[in-house]
């Protein structure tokens, strides 16, 4: 058997020295006399040292499996001896690493993709564990003598009793540029029938954050391509701005939209769908093909029908293949659709494991499941790259409460919420964006000032416009100045309407703000804003294209140019 091994496999965080390599190898001679080729692969998760794998043996080269081991070996010295430092110094000296994965354990209880094995003592958190069958799972929680762990498949020859193996190996997904245009589930296989992937890469499923020296303030904006979000809720690169509404309200439209409006502006985006319709994922990638957003897109998709435990990991899978890229300087976008289905496979699973539940039979540490993925977002700082996570996390409301347990944790994680309304969606307006239980943070220090420039009152004008609206209800006569504000508001209202897949780009959306903000429009009836605005945009397109190039590249726009928007918006409205 040992005489088949050709290779051993060498992880750890960082590179080893020569020097180091030269022990392993002397070690691996020793231990196997035949020439085994040693390889090294990066492995973020283990730090302070190695690990060595050599075909099913593994062992642990780390400073703790250090301690582990001289620990037990001073103990059971110590039971026939009494002076303990000669013992100390002998077992520093004498100390090889002992084979871990001669550890087997066994399957004690299991069910729904859960299963408590005992007898691994050296099993760690997020460990990936092999069956007898070849079914793996992920060691989640470790007591004394059992662990907890989530299985990847589901089958039938599991049973009480199975063997279980070490692997040494933290849970993790392949990345690589091949993931973009490619559909696969939360362990990174491909589910389109597409072949292969190549990755380039093995990165686990869970990451610490960037630390605080690591980032760069959100100072540059991501459009997109909505109007209602570019002019009043901005977004920049980096930041986790939430989507949150009741069902049917146009959610997953919203973060659809923005991945479409990033064609040709070098970001890549990955839309993580946790616990949907398998049809909602073929549409997704239908409609994404449609507008050539495929390209930069890569979709990881845990649909309904599948184990929690895969729902349960699609999101920290996502983010992981998002900081492949971001630490490379890209842009990432990325979108977790969404993360109320997330909390409840979540919640499945722990109570499975025993653990014990709290508010709305959520366990407490929930919050902490959605903290450690959201923070992973960030702007990158120069010295790294300068690239950035931008999060659009996607929950469902029930009946528009906002104060549930699961959108209250997720709104103190983001830096803000685009809250959608199901009266608004019926009424027409869409996106049903509230405005006034909307918000974003960070967002408005990376707008451009164009945006700034245009956007001037709009959203104190449109929050003026809805009270005012509740308050008519109840009078029939207007005065002539109320009226005239109401027919603004209204005017404003309909510009925000805005059709599925039509993003707009930025001088498009400078341009009518600048004529609405004018009271260019008042001429104009709400129904016919949309026309007025058209022939507008296409006017100053043919006539001064240099200003929408102004817009475009630089992000901004002289007095005189604004002058020049509002005398023809005015002839337009003649
Ligand atoms: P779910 O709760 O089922 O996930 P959702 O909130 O994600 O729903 P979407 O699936 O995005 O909502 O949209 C719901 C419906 O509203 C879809 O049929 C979509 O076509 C329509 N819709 C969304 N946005 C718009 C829009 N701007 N204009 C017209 N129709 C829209
Ligand atoms: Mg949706």
């Amino acid at each position: 058997m040992e005489n088949e091994i050709k290779t051993a496999v060498l992880y750890s965080d960082t590179k080893p020295s020569d020097a180091q390599t030269e022990r392993f190898v002397k070690f691996l001679k020793e231990k196997y006399q035949t020439g085994i080729e040693l390889c090294w692969e990066k492995s973020e998760g283990i730090k302070n040292g190695f690990r060595l794998t050599v075909g099913n043996d593994v062992y642990d080269w780390t400073l703790d499996g250090r301690f582990r081991q001289l620990k037990k070996y001073i103990k059971s010295m110590a039971e026939e001896e009494t002076d303990l430092i000669p013992l100390l110094k002998e077992g520093i000296e004498k100390w090889t690493p002992a084979v871990l994965s001669s550890e087997t354990g066994t399957v004690l209880t299991v069910g729904d993709c859960v299963a408590t094995v005992g007898g691994l003592k050296n099993a760690f958190y997020g460990e990936i564990l092999i069956f007898a069958d070849g079914v793996k799972g992920m060691v989640q929680t470790v007591d004394e003598d059992i662990c907890g762990c989530i299985l990847f498949d589901e089958s039938e020859e599991l049973l009480a009793g199975t063997p279980v193996r070490h692997t040494g190996k933290i849970a993790g997904i392949p990345c690589g540029t091949g993931f973009l245009g490619r559909v696969t589930n939360a362990l990174g296989l491909p589910i389109d029938a597409k072949g292969a992937i190549e990755s380039e890469q093995y990165r686990p499923v869970e990451n610490a954050a960037p630390g605080i020296i690591s980032r760069e303030a959100v100072n540059k904006p991501l459009h997109t391509g909505i109007m209602a979000i570019d002019a009043i809720f901005p977004i920049g690169k980096g930041q986790r701005e939430l989507i949150i509404g009741d069902r049917q309200t146009g959610k997953s439209s919203i973060a659809i939209d923005t991945i479409i409006n990033q064609k040709g502006r070098d970001v890549i985006c990955i839309y993580v769908s946790i616990g949907q319709k398998t049809s909602f994922v073929s549409n997704l990638v239908a409609t994404l093909s449609k507008y050539g957003a495929m390209e930069y897109t890569a979709v990881i998709s845990a649909s309904a029908g599948e184990a929690a435990t895969l729902q349960y990991l699609a999101p920290y899978a996502g983010c992981a293949l998002g900081e492949y890229f971001m630490e490379r300087g890209k842009d990432v976008l990325i979108v977790y659709d969404d993360l109320s289905k997330h909390a409840v496979a979540y919640r499945e699973i722990s109570l499975l494991l025993g653990r014990s539940p709290g508010r709305e039979a959520y366990p407490g540490d929930v919050f902490y499941l959605h903290s450690r993925l959201l923070e992973r977002s960030a702007h990158l700082s120069n010295e790294l790259g300068g690239g950035s996570m931008t999060a659009l996390p996607i929950v469902e409301t029930l009946a528009g409460d906002v104060s549930a347990y699961i959108p209250t944790n997720i709104i103190s994680i983001t830096d803000g919420q685009i809250f959608l309304e199901s009266s608004l969606f019926y009424s027409g307006q869409r996106p049903a964006i509230n405005i006034g239980l909307s918000v974003s943070r960070v967002g408005g220090n990376a707008q451009t000032k164009a945006m700034k420039k245009a956007a001037k009152t709009l959203r104190l004008d449109l929050a003026q416009y809805r009270e005012m609206e509740i308050f008519m209800q109840f009078s029939s006569e207007l005065d002539e100045e109320t009226r005239r504000r109401l027919l603004y508001g209204q005017g404003l209202m309909r510009m925000l309407r805005q059709k599925q897949a039509s993003p707009l780009e930025l001088h498009k959306q400078v341009i009518m703000l600048i004529a609405a903000m004018g009271r260019c429009m008042q001429k104009t009836s709400p129904d016919q804003v949309h026309e007025y605005l058209e022939s507008l945009v296409s006017r100053i397109e043919a006539e001064c294209p240099e200003i929408c190039r102004g817009i475009d590249d630089k992000g901004d726009y002289s007095p005189e140019d604004e002058q020049k928007i509002l005398e023809i918006a005015r002839s337009v409205g003649d």
